[in-house]
């Protein structure tokens, strides 16, 4: 019986995840489905990143239990900014985007980011409707955690070591660990390193993003 309810519960969210993808779409819109622990740095990836894109093209549906700080930060970059509360939800559900893009002028946005809450498990699971998957890692979770979390990272388009401005102050990471973990768990991903307190490693990422708008 739970596994039927379980099941039921996914189905429903694939069906409006189908049709916010055909919505966005239609409209001419990127989104990009954001993922990654709480600390991670998402917030701080977006803030860095949506400057060097057409910021008035950029919008952002952002995810938390509680608190619009991670909107009032983005606010500062793009008055296309969103929060969804999701009370006790630890992950962003389709009907939510689905409310958030309600929200927007999709017309005149060209880059959606959907920062979603900050979990290494279930986001993995839920479809938004997105057309691209983005995980980030900061090398302070530690060289282990593709192969602890491995649905997540198997479900990324992109994936991005973050805070690499860190990495000479944290004994015994093991980089290659991380590489070979990544080329046994999902080959096909792109693979990124940055500090976006620094800047370092900006470039790549955001070309990786626009060729993504013009493949
Ligand atoms: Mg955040
Ligand atoms: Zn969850």
């Amino acid at each position: 019986m739970k596994i039927q309810v379980v099941e039921s519960v996914l189905k429903a969210n694939d069906a409006v995840a189908a049709e916010n993808r055909r919505r966005l779409t239609a409209a001419g819109v990127l989104a990009i489905n954001v993922m990654g622990a709480p600390g991670s740095g998402k917030t701080l990836l977006l803030e860095r990143t949506i400057p060097h894109l057409a910021p008035e093209r950029c919008a952002v549906l952002v995810g938390d239990l509680q608190t619009t700080r991670d909107a009032e930060r983005l606010g500062a970059v793009t008055p296309l900014v969103t929060q969804i509360n999701t009370g006790t939800g630890c992950h962003l559900t389709a009907p939510q985007v689905t409310a958030g893009l309600d929200s927007l002028a999709l017309d005149r946005v060209k880059y959606l980011f959907i920062e979603n809450v900050g979990n290494m498990v279930c986001p993995a699971g839920f479809d938004l409707g997105e057309q691209r998957r983005v995980v980030l890692l900061s090398v302070t979770e530690g060289d282990d955690k593709v192969a602890k979390y491995p649905t997540l990272f198997q479900v990324a388009d992109a994936i991005l070591l973050t805070k690499v401005d860190l990495l000479g102050v944290l004994d015994g990471y093991r980089r290659e660990r991380v590489y070979e973990d990544i080329s046994r768990i999902n080959s096909r991903a792109a693979v990124f390193e940055v500090a976006a307190r620094t800047g370092q490693g900006m470039e790549p990422w955001l070309a990786w993003l626009r060729a993504q708008r013009s493949p």
